[in-house]
């Protein structure tokens, strides 16, 4: 387990461009942590590493936005609202961990879709109102990726 300080939406971007470069396709990330602590920052930090210039914003309503990049798709899950359904018979299986990169705000409402290889990326509020802290836990072959970050 690793652990990085962010203080301002631009060094935790920076941090999701890192994560970014050392991204390849059947990954999975976890992003973990309460509203409004970074999770959708991190995921258009991510995705703008990766050229695209389309406005990332958290998928509440469709659960799922499919990014297009040069290298592979970007799944970007917000399973908030599945945590009265489940996550069960809607295709969703067909996405996470195949031939793109997956992103998951909100994890622990689609937990029996997650790999056991996964990058678990968990969001804290630091003392100040514009830091955070971000925990690295990389699972598996994740774990390759914890170490290089
Ligand atoms: P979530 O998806 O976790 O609900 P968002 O990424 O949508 O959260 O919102 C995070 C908010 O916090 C944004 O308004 C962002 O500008 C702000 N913010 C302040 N400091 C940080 C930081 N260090 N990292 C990420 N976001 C930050
Ligand atoms: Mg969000």
């Amino acid at each position: 387990m690793k652990e990085i300080l962010t203080n301002n939406r631009d060094e935790t971007q920076k941090f999701a461009a890192d994560v970014a470069a050392l991204s390849r396709p059947g990954l999975v990330i976890a992003l973990n942590g309460d509203l409004g602590v970074g999770k959708t920052t991190f995921t258009q930090g991510f995705s703008r590493a990766l050229g695209v210039t389309a406005r990332v914003k958290s998928p509440t309503f469709n659960i799922m936005n499919t990014y297009r990049t040069r290298h592979f798709p970007i799944y970007h899950f917000d399973a908030y609202r599945l945590e009265e359904t489940g996550a069960q018979d809607q295709g969703f299986e067909d996405y996470v961990g195949t031939d793109g990169v997956t992103l998951i705000e909100w994890p622990q409402y689609m937990a029996d879709l997650l790999p056991n290889d996964r990058l678990e990326l968990t969001f804290t509020r630091g003392n100040q109102d514009d830091s955070r802290s971000i925990y690295i836990n990389g699972v598996g072959s994740a774990a390759a990726i914890e170490r290089q970050l």
